[in-house]
């Protein structure tokens, strides 16, 4: 079967923003979002919780495990993945077709293992890693931001050592020390990337 995904038209929009916990991946979208409307950036589902201020439909899809379950077996998720060994998250597909379809620049923010699952479904797509400045940032980061417990926190912390590991994996590597620099640079590599001629 034919792609879906438009990618036979010409360079892919489709970016992939993935790097370890607490990095910085949400703030950096938030910020392409705000300075480049332009830029369409995916919706995931989750199983998790909505955090203080966090609005259905925006941060995330909040589904239920029974809703969860029924868009796998649809195969309605580009890709999911268990994160942190606890709730999961995915990629609604029809959404990331229609982006690309439109042909709008178009942006995944998701884990290691959803990245690895879309380097395999898309491999044109550009994978890009959001570093931290050093491991010691990015664990004052992890305890700064304050929203988890204890035991949460180490289980990112060990997911995240994991995690930096996975540069080498990836197309582009962006250091996010200042937030609106990385979204820049970001935005930078997908206006090269895209063939629209609104973006030459
Ligand atoms: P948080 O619970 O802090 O919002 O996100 C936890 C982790 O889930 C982050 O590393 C984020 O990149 C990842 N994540 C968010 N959405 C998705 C998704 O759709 N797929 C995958 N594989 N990971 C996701």
């Amino acid at each position: 079967t034919p792609p879906t995904t438009g990618r036979t038209s010409g360079p892919s929009r489709l970016v992939v923003l993935a790097g370890p916990t607490a990095v910085g991946k949400g703030t950096v979208a938030a910020a392409v979002r705000e300075l480049h409307p332009e830029v369409w950036i995916s919706v995931s589902a989750t199983t998790r919780a909505p955090r203080p201020g966090e609005v259905d439909g925006v941060h995330y899809r909040f589904v239920s495990e029974a809703e969860f379950d029924r868009m796998v077996a649809a195969d309605e998720l580009l890709e999911w993945a268990v994160v942190h060994g606890r709730h999961r998250y995915g990629t609604p597909r029809g959404p990331v077709d229609a982006a690309l379809a439109a042909g709008r620049p178009a942006m995944l923010e998701i884990d290691l293992q959803g990245a690895r699952q879309v380097r395999r479904t898309m491999p044109e797509a550009l994978f890009v890693f959001l570093a931290p400045p050093s491991w010691e940032e990015l664990v004052r980061r992890l305890v700064g931001r304050g929203t988890e417990g204890e035991e949460e926190r180490e289980r990112r912390l060990a997911t995240a050592r994991e995690e930096l590991a996975a540069e080498a994996e990836f197309d582009e590597t962006i250091v996010n020390r200042e937030v609106h620099a990385a979204a820049e640079q970001l935005v930078a590599l997908m206006t090269l990337r895209s063939d629209s001629p609104t973006h030459h």
